[in-house]
């Protein structure tokens, strides 16, 4: 498939969304075939976020999902790879244990913000918990929805009920948000004062290991725990601790993970900075792997064409399993000063 994006249907984003800083560095801008700039990275001179200060709008992207879904659906595409389910479950299973474990809690309720198709739900379940579902993904959540379990379909934004939860988790969603801060003000309406908040994220670092991050359309923000802590600050939400579930099991441990709790005194939160190395080390990365080695100028990299709206330009046709895999089968050359084409 080849996704058309005009200028028009470009999103700009100025300041940081964790702190709010208008000081940022652009890092690098991706073009298309017609030369529209469709994705551009920027860092916070502040908190070290990274995010798109160019990305195609959610307007764009839900007709791409709309436009791949019945493509999927002609060839008879079954979206649910079961290594992939498996590894889910575990997850989730690692995760409700932990939370149980740390907090001393028995039969909770739980709202999980992205649910998928609801194999995460299952190990909570498995836990003991009382689980219900949000998902705007109806090929997807319709699977939890034939195993039972209480979803609700639909974008978040349409998400009510009076209910309060013990639990909210957000696990992997939120650095696919063009508004991260919608999702975590609207989970605070369904928070009591003693809900427990949960969000996991891919940590920066761990994530982004070369160029490649910068065509990568699936995400709009890469956090540091400094960046997450100050979104979540800025929404109302009081940092319990930074955790990691996955210590005990053999589970990729290199994510973000934190617990946080409704904010209980009307103090308004100052945002916090990290170091300028930090920064440094961050930018660092996105400009490895480039030809002729590294520039600390931003870098343009023109696509032969945006065939992916995960990827934004695949050379295969079969998705593997890790994103980092998906990157092998295309290949950058320099074009110019601090320019490349990606084919
Ligand atoms: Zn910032």
């Amino acid at each position: 498939m080849n996704f058309e994006i005009n200028e028009s249907e470009v999103t700009i984003t100025k300041a940081c969304p964790c702190c709010q800083s208008d000081s940022n560095t652009l890092i690098s801008q991706c073009e298309n075939p017609q030369l529209v700039t469709f994705l551009a990275t920027s860092i916070c001179n502040n908190c070290g976020h990274v995010f798109r200060s160019k990305v195609p709008s959610e307007d764009w992207f839900n007709h791409a999902f709309q436009l791949r879904h019945e493509e999927q659906q002609k060839v008879g595409f079954n979206p649910l790879n079961p290594e992939i389910e498996k590894q889910r479950y575990d997850r989730y299973h690692a995760i409700g244990q932990f939370l149980s474990t740390r907090f001393g809690l028995k039969t909770n309720t739980l709202l999980d913000v992205g649910c998928g198709p609801g194999t995460g739900l299952d190990a909570f379940v498995d836990l003991g918990f009382e689980v219900e579902g949000v998902d705007p993904d109806e090929s997807r959540a319709r699977f939890a929805i034939e195993k039972g379990h209480i979803i609700h379909m639909g974008e978040f934004r349409t998400f009510s009920t009076e209910q309060k939860f013990d639990f909210i988790t957000l696990i992997h969603s939120l650095e696919h948000f063009q508004n991260p801060e919608f999702f975590l003000k609207k989970a605070l309406e369904h928070a009591h004062k003693d809900t427990l908040f949960y969000v996991e994220v891919p940590e920066v670092l761990d994530h982004v290991l070369d160029w490649n991050d910068s065509l990568y359309l699936a995400h709009i923000s890469n956090f540091n725990p400094v960046s997450l802590e100050n979104l979540a600050s800025r929404c109302g939400w009081d940092l319990i601790e930074q955790v990691n579930p996955y210590l005990k099991t053999d589970l990729h441990k290199g994510h973000l993970a934190m617990v946080f709790k409704p904010r209980s005194s009307s103090v308004t939160e100052v945002a916090k900075s990290v170091d300028q190395d930090q920064i440094e080390e961050i930018v660092f990365r996105y400009y490895q792997g480039v030809p002729e080695g590294k520039t600390d100028a931003p870098i343009t990299i023109k696509v032969k064409e945006v065939n992916d709206i995960s990827l934004g330009y695949k050379g295969i046709k079969d998705i593997k399993k890790d994103v980092h895999d998906n990157y092998a089968n295309r290949s950058i050359s320099k074009t110019g000063e601090n320019a490349y084409y990606v084919s």
